[in-house]
């Protein structure tokens, strides 16, 4: 299927009698190679960027300058078009890729609309508004690529290179991990991704393929001005990418190709229509735009895809990773939790509770509602930064590392609320726990060489369906499944990662009286191989039936330990949850 877009090359011959078509294949190939340097920010890392115009000039305006001002030759100006589109990513991503919601769009239309300026008004070096002019043509195994036709063959090469590569990086880690990180951070934090660093390269990677269009269009029209690198060029490649369906390659590509045509057919048509001159295809663009919006809000792509055969992806064929690694003595402390406090605001949610959790048992920690419980589990796990106390996993003090660290030691958790990743299917979803087991980068997803580990990875994430009993729904979108099975899936994919300690939060919840009988006895066969489980939840039949010791928490504080039998006796105990009983 993907060598399909290979056939793309062809078509320059067939459009070689019509100049002007020629002309307007060549800007979509560029246009197309912006949009999918959207498809890397937007589709896969969850980013909106308002700048990729400015890449594209980073690019041109370099090239521009080697060749003119230096005399260089073209294949230079490549380089230090890239390496300006890549620095200008690595100022602007570094300085906002942390930022939160509006203000990464908001600050990239800053850099955007200030480096417009700058191009306009630096005129001994960019020409200002005139611009530069007479760049000499792109060589190759010295034929000049000076014609329409010529040119063609390198922009869709290039194009259908660049298919590849991306398409190559959805289908790897990376390409999870970023999906992962776009539908929820910490989740996929707490496997291992970084969310900053994983953030960064993405917006590097689509700046630098930004500037390549960049580079190309100069060499193109042979000529440079501010025009092409504006805020509304931006806009444009955003509304291409959007409208087409910025969740796939296909769909950022399909938008191209349709407002490339669009804008011209519009320029051409309208004026016929009504009558008189006017730039009335913006209004046309817009109403055209806003219709899609309405109609597709996912873009074109969907509605087209429902008409194509689906494709089976099929069951991984790989030799899987073994779920756990060897294990130690039962009954070592593997996990320590001393003194830890948190308050938030004026409120003490956990105040100064420790406990120890021993290879090979199952450790409940209970309490009514609000009594402290997620709260201290995140503390644990290294979502949230204790006030006071220390945490130690296997003797090592972990406390105050970033959750990806602390995955990466061996510890595995699943959340109160599942965090799944609905649009990835079952497989994919577990697959994400093998992140951190996994090497490739980004260069190497790009090229395509990582893809026995993904086999690998996918594999395990099998293998960890079939020892939750999940496996017949592999290849689901994990929007389709039961909150029971979330709950399974959420395990299915701390196994992947290897951990030996899981940390589960509330799996009982929303569960039926069957559901959770299994749920009880995969974790009960799960101890048996060796693992070990803190388990928290506040339903005390779940627990009773499950747990070899329990700690109870009411307000914050550890109220009593023990084995089921002794804390259900206790007085405090009995009293903070006939004290629940009452309000509820
Ligand atoms: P449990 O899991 O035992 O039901 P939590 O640990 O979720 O309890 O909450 C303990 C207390 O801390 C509750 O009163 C809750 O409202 C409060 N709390 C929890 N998380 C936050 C937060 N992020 N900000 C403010 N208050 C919080
Ligand atoms: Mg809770």
């Amino acid at each position: 299927m993907r060598y399909l877009w290979f056939l793309l090359l062809l078509l320059p011959w067939v459009l070689s009698p019509f100049p002007y078509y020629l002309t307007l294949l060549n800007f979509f190939a560029l246009s197309a190679m912006v949009a999918l340097s959207l498809y890397v920010l937007t589709g896969l890392a969850g980013m909106t960027s308002f700048a990729q115009a400015a890449f594209m000039g980073m690019g041109a305006y370099a090239t521009a300058l080697v060749t003119l001002k230096l005399g260089l030759s073209p294949w230079l100006g490549l380089l230090a078009g890239l390496g300006s589109a890549f620095l200008l990513a690595l100022l602007l991503g570094g300085l906002t890729v942390r930022l939160k919601g509006h203000f990464l769009p908001l600050s990239t239309i800053a850099w955007q609309v200030a480096l417009y300026i700058l191009a306009g008004n630096l005129v001994g070096l960019t020409g200002g508004h005139t611009g530069l002019t007479d760049l000499p043509p792109l060589g190759l195994f010295g034929i000049p690529l000076d014609t329409g036709l010529r040119y063609a063959f390198l922009t869709l090469f290039l194009l259908a290179l660049l298919i590849l590569a991306l398409y190559n990086l959805r289908h790897s880690r990376i390409g999870r991990a970023l999906l992962a990180l776009r539908g929820d951070a910490l989740a996929a934090a707490s496997f291992g991704v970084d969310p900053a660093a994983l953030r960064l390269k993405a917006f590097l990677l689509s700046g630098t393929i930004a500037g390549l269009a960049g580079f190309l269009y100069a060499h193109f029209l042979r000529f440079v001005n501010p025009t092409p690198f504006s805020l509304e060029a931006s806009i444009k490649y955003l509304v291409m990418a959007v409208a087409g369906g910025v969740g796939s390659i296909p769909g950022v590509l399909l938008g191209a190709a349709f407002f490339t045509g669009l804008e011209d057919w519009l320029k051409d048509l309208l004026p016929l229509f009504l009558g008189r001159q006017g730039n009335y295809e913006t209004i046309g663009y817009g109403l055209i735009l806003a219709l899609i919006l309405i109609l597709a809000p996912k873009g074109l792509w969907p509605l087209v895809e429902r008409y194509l055969p689906s494709r089976d992806p099929g069951l991984p064929q790989g030799e899987p990773l073994s779920l756990r690694s060897p294990d130690g003595p039962r009954g070592e402390v593997v996990l320590e939790a001393r003194g830890l406090q948190k308050s938030f605001g004026g409120l003490l949610a956990v105040a100064g509770v420790s406990f120890s959790l021993k290879r090979g048992e199952i450790l409940a920690l209970i309490g009514p509602n609000g009594a402290g419980k997620s709260t201290t589990f995140n503390l644990v796990a290294g979502a949230l930064l204790p006030d006071r106390g220390q945490v130690y996993l296997f003797g090592q003090e972990i406390t105050g590392l970033p959750p990806h660290r602390i995955h990466a030691l061996g510890l595995g958790r699943t959340f109160q609320h599942p965090h799944l990743f609905p649009e990835l299917t079952v497989l994919e979803n577990a697959a994400l726990g093998t992140h951190s087991r996994t090497r490739a980068g980004f260069f190497q997803a790009l090229l395509g060489l990582s893809r026995k580990e993904e086999e690998q990875a996918l594999a395990t994430a099998y293998r960890a369906l079939v020892r939750v009993g999940l496996e017949s729904l592999a290849l689901e979108k994990a929007e389709r499944l039961s909150v029971g099975q979330q709950r399974l899936l959420e395990i299915a994919r701390v196994l992947a990662s290897g951990a030996e300690v899981l940390l589960l939060d509330e799996p009982g919840a929303g569960l039926r009286a069957q559901e959770k009988r299994e749920l009880a006895s995969l974790l009960r066969s799960l101890v048996r191989e060796g693992y070990t489980v803190l388990i928290v939840d506040h339903d005390m039949d779940l627990i009773m039936g499950l747990a070899d010791r329990v700690v109870v928490m009411n307000y914050g504080e550890k109220i009593a330990e023990g084995s089921p039998k002794e804390v259900q006796r206790n007085p405090l105990v009995r009293a903070a949850y006939l004290g629940e009983e009452e309000v509820a």
